[in-house]
C-alpha cells in the first residue's frame, strides 16, 4: 500500500488524541502523508493527532485551521492506520483512546532535543565502589542502550554525581547523540540450534508460511521445555531474512533477562524490549525505531501490538492462553485477538504457542481456521511427569494443616535426594479470610466487595481488589468482642509455616509476585532457585510461567479444587491450564529422575482433574467446547459486557434497569440481554458496579447493535459506562 499523500492546504481529518476525535483541517506547508503525526490547535490549545484521511466535515474551508506542524516522527504505516481503526470498531473503543495508544512514544510533541547520553568507554574504574558496580551493572542488563545521566543514576539506585566520577575515571563518557540511536542488526544467518525432526518439519511449514507471504494464523502446541521458542525464532529468523519486522509477545513475568539471552545467542544482538519496566529513553527510541523500520526484532508485553511498525511480518504470542494478554481497563481488549487482526490487515503470520491453548483458539484449529503444529515430546526426553490424584477424603489432615501425609512423604523423598519440590497454591497472603470467632463476621474492604486477605510479612489485612491495607485487628470490628479474631484457610505464606514446622531442615523460599519488591528482586530469587539454593518452592500461579528449575521433580498442588468451582463458564478452562502447567514444572531432570505431579483433591473423579492426570487433553477440549456450543457460548456465540459503575448505588441501579429496557437495537439482532445484575465484583474503590451481559449469535452484527443501542443514551454525571467485547469472565 503506497500512503496517500494530501496536498499543502487540502482538507484533512486529523483523528486528535482529545475527546472530540476526528477533526478536519488543512494540510500544512509541503503536504503531509496519511498516518503522519501532527500537532494542531484546538481551541487554544496545541494537541496531538494521526493524519487520518481526507477531510468529511461539510465545515466551511474558508474556516478551517491548518495543521500546526508535523511530529519529528515518521507517518504510520497505512496498514497500521487501518488497523487503529478497525481495532476502535471491534473493542467498541472511542477512537482518541486508540490514538493514545498508538502515540505511546513519550515526548513526541517536543523538537528533539540534542542529548547527552552515556555509554561505556574504557577500564574498569581503579576505585571501585558498590555505587559505582551498580551503574555498570544496570549498563550491562542493557546491553546497547543508551541513558541520559539522572536516568542511569535513578535506575540504578544513586546519585549522579556517581555516574559523573565513572566519566571522570574514564570508564563511561558522554556523547552527543543528536537522535536516537538504532538498535543492533540482528544476524539471521547465524546458525541456530540443529533441531530435532518434529522441530524441522514446525519450523519448515511456518518458514513456507513466511515465503509466501500473506496473513495466516498457526497454533504452535507442544508441553512446555518441548522447543517451541527454538521453533518460533527460525520463523523470526526468515522474517528477518525477507527484511521484515517481527514482534514476539509474552507474558509480562515472562519477559526475562534469559529470554533476552536466548535471542542474542540466535541473532548476536538482543532484540527491543517494550513493557512497563523500560525506561522513557527506551521507550522513545524503540517506537520511533518501530516506525522507522530500524528495529528488527521486538519482545514485548500487551501493549507492544500498538506499536507503529512499518512492515510487521511475523506476530508471535507465546503463551497464548494467558490472560494477562487481557486488558480490562480503559481499553478492553485482547491482544491475542488484536494480534489475529492485525497480521490479517497487515498480511503478516502469526504464531499462537500454547501448551494449553485457550478453548477460542482449539476449536479455530479444529475447524481449520487456523493452521496447526504440534511438538510431541519434550526436547531430548520422552515424557511427561507422572501424575496422580491425592484424594483428601482418605488422608488423615488435622486442623490448619494442608499437607497431606502422602505428598509430605514424597516431598521427605525428595530432600534425601537433594532434589527440589514445590507447592503450588494459588493464593497470596497468609490466609483469605480474617473472621471473629465470636460473631462470625468476616473482615471486608471498606472500598469494594471483597474480603480483606492477611498478609503476615507486611503484618497488615490487604485488598487483592484496590490494594487497600489496614491493621490485623485484635478486636472484631462488628461485635467489639476481643481477641477471637483468626485466620482462616491458607494462603502460601501459611504453607511457608507448615513446611517450616514439618521440615525444619529443609531451605523453603516462598515465590509469590507481592514479595517482591522489583522485577529484579524477583529475578535474583528465580535464578537461585535454578542454582539449587533452596529445597521446597512454595508458590503462587507465579511459578506456573517458563521458568526452568533443573532439580525440581515434585509438583504438589495443594488445593487442585479451587479453581473448579464458580460461576465462571472459564473456570474448568482456566483451572486445566494452570495445572497443566505447574504439573508440566515438574521433571525436567535428564537421566533417569523422571519428575511426579501429585494433586490433592476432595474430588478426584471432577473432568477438569481426570483429564489432567490422563494427559488426555484432547477430550478435555473437545467436551468442553462441546458444551459452549451446546450453550450458545464463545467460541460459538459471541458475548459482550457492559460494566457500569457510580458511587451512589441507587443511580448505577436505576440507570442499569433503564439501559436495560431500552435495548431494542440487542433484540433486533438476535442477541439475548442479560441483567442487570450486580457485577462479579460488586463494588470497587467505593464504585458500585453493574453489568449487562449480551449474547448473541456468532454472525450477528453486534457492535453496531452497541454502538446503535448506545449512541441516544445520556449518561448521568460520574457514571462511568465502559463496553467489554468478549469479556473473559462471565
Ligand atoms: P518451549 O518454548 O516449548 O518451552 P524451549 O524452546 O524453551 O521450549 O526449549 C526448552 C529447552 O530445550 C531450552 O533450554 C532450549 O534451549 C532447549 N532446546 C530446545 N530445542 C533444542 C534443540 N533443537 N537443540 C538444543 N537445545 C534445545
Ligand atoms: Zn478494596
Amino acid at each position: 500500500m503506497e500512503p496517500i499523500h494530501f496536498g499543502h492546504g487540502t482538507r484533512i481529518g486529523v483523528l486528535t488524541t482529545e475527546p472530540v476525535g476526528v477533526l478536519d483541517y488543512l494540510a500544512p506547508e509541503g503536504g503531509v502523508l496519511l498516518g503522519q503525526p501532527v500537532l494542531c490547535p484546538l481551541g487554544p490549545r496545541r494537541v496531538m493527532g494521526i493524519v487520518w484521511g481526507p477531510g468529511l466535515g461539510d465545515f466551511d474551508v474558508a474556516k478551517l485551521r491548518p495543521v500546526l506542524r508535523t511530529l519529528d516522527a515518521a507517518p504510520l504505516s497505512p496498514g497500521f492506520v487501518d488497523f487503529l481503526g478497525r481495532a476502535a470498531e471491534y473493542t467498541l473503543t472511542p477512537l482518541p483512546l486508540i490514538a493514545r495508544m498508538a502515540l505511546r512514544a513519550p515526548d513526541l510533541d517536543r523538537p528533539p532535543a540534542a542529548r547527552k547520553v552515556i555509554v561505556p568507554a574504557g577500564d574498569p574504574p581503579v576505585r571501585m565502589t558498590e555505587a559505582r558496580q551498580r551503574v555498570l551493572d544496570v549498563l550491562d542488563e542493557h546491553g546497547g542502550a543508551s541513558f541520559v545521566p539522572s536516568e542511569l543514576a535513578q535506575l540504578a539506585g544513586v546519585g549522579t554525581s556517581v555516574v559523573k566520577g565513572l566519566v571522570t575515571a574514564g570508564t563511561l563518557a558522554e556523547i552527543e547523540a543528536p537522535r536516537d540511536l538504532p538498535y543492533p542488526r540482528l544476524d539471521p544467518a547465524l546458525p541456530g540450534k540443529p533441531l530435532a525432526s518434529d522441530q524441522q518439519a514446525a519450523a519448515d511449514a511456518l518458514r513456507d508460511r513466511l515465503r509466501h507471504g500473506g496473513y495466516g494464523t498457526t497454533l504452535l502446541r507442544g508441553v512446555t521445555g518441548s522447543g517451541k521458542t527454538e521453533v518460533y525464532l527460525e520463523a523470526v529468523a526468515e522474517c528477518l531474512r525477507a527484511g521484515r519486522q517481527a514482534l514476539v509477545l509474552l507474558p509480562e513475568i515472562a519477559l526475562s533477562a534469559e529470554f533476552l539471552d536466548r535471542v542474542e545467542a540466535r541473532f548476536g544482538a538482543r532484540p527491543g524490549e517494550w513493557h512497563s519496566g523500560i525506561t522513557r529513553t527506551e521507550r522513545r527510541r524503540l517506537w520511533h525505531m518501530a516506525a522507522t523500520g530500524e528495529v528488527g526484532m521486538v519482545v514485548g508485553a500487551r501493549s507492544a501490538l500498538f506499536l507503529p511498525f512499518r512492515d510487521i511480518g511475523l506476530i508471535v504470542v507465546d503463551e497464548e492462553h494467558d490472560s494477562s494478554y487481557k486488558q480490562d481497563d480503559t481499553v478492553y481488549y485482547s491482544a491475542r485477538d488484536m494480534a489475529v487482526l492485525r497480521g490479517n490487515i497487515e498480511g503478516a503470520q502469526v504464531v499462537l504457542a500454547s501448551a494449553t491453548p485457550s478453548l477460542e483458539t482449539w476449536v479455530n484449529a479444529a475447524s481449520g481456521k487456523y493452521d496447526r503444529l504440534d511438538l510431541r515430546a519434550r526436547y531430548g526426553e520422552a515424557e511427561l511427569p507422572d501424575m496422580a490424584a491425592i484424594d483428601l477424603r482418605a488422608e488423615e489432615m488435622p486442623g490448619g494443616q494442608w499437607i497431606s501425609p502422602t505428598l509430605a512423604d514424597a516431598v521427605a523423598t525428595r530432600l534425601v535426594k537433594g532434589e527440589q519440590s514445590l507447592l503450588f497454591l494459588n493464593r497470596r497472603g497468609y490466609a483469605p479470610v480474617t473472621l471473629c470467632r465470636a460473631c462470625g463476621q468476616q473482615v471486608g474492604c471498606d472500598d469494594c466487595d471483597a474480603r480483606m486477605v492477611e498478609h503476615r510479612f507486611q503484618n497488615r489485612l490487604v485488598c487483592h481488589q484496590c490494594g487497600a491495607t489496614k491493621p490485623i485487628p485484635t478486636t472484631c470490628p462488628s461485635c467489639g468482642v476481643e481477641g477471637r479474631m483468626a485466620p482462616v484457610g491458607p494462603g502460601v505464606e501459611r504453607l511457608a509455616e507448615e513446611v517450616a514446622a514439618r521440615f525444619p531442615d529443609a531451605r523453603a523460599t516462598v515465590l509469590s509476585s507481592d514479595l517482591y519488591h522489583s522485577a529484579r528482586a524477583l529475578k535474583a530469587t528465580i535464578a537461585e532457585i535454578a542454582e539449587g539454593g533452596t529445597d521446597i518452592i512454595i508458590g503462587t500461579q507465579i511459578v506456573a510461567k517458563g521458568h526452568n528449575f533443573p532439580k525440581l521433580t515434585l509438583v504438589g498442588v495443594i488445593d487442585a479444587d479451587l479453581g473448579l468451582q464458580g460461576a465462571d463458564l472459564r473456570a474448568a478452562e482456566r483451572s486445566f491450564q494452570l495445572m497443566r502447567q505447574v504439573a508440566g514444572r515438574a521433571g525436567r531432570m535428564p537421566g533417569d529422575a523422571s519428575g511426579l505431579a501429585l494433586l490433592q483433591t476432595h474430588q478426584p473423579e471432577h473432568p477438569v482433574i481426570r483429564a489432567i492426570l490422563s494427559g488426555e487433553d484432547e477430550t478435555f477440549w473437545d467436551a468442553e467446547a462441546a458444551g459452549r456450543q451446546a450453550a450458545g457460548m464463545p467460541p460459538f456465540g459471541r458475548l459482550a459486557g457492559i460494566i457500569l459503575s457510580h458511587p451512589d448505588l441507587a443511580v448505577v441501579a436505576d440507570f442499569a434497569r433503564m439501559l436495560a429496557a431500552s435495548a431494542g437495537p440487542i433484540a433486533a439482532v438476535g442477541a439475548d440481554l442479560w441483567g442487570p445484575a450486580p457485577a462479579p465484583i460488586a463494588r470497587i474503590r467505593g464504585r458500585h458496579r453493574f453489568r449487562l451481559l449480551i449474547r448473541a449469535p456468532r454472525q450477528a452484527p453486534i457492535q453496531k447493535a452497541i454502538a446503535d443501542w448506545l449512541a441516544p443514551i445520556k449518561l448521568p454525571t460520574n457514571l462511568r459506562l465502559s463496553v467489554d467485547i468478549d469479556p473473559q469472565s462471565f
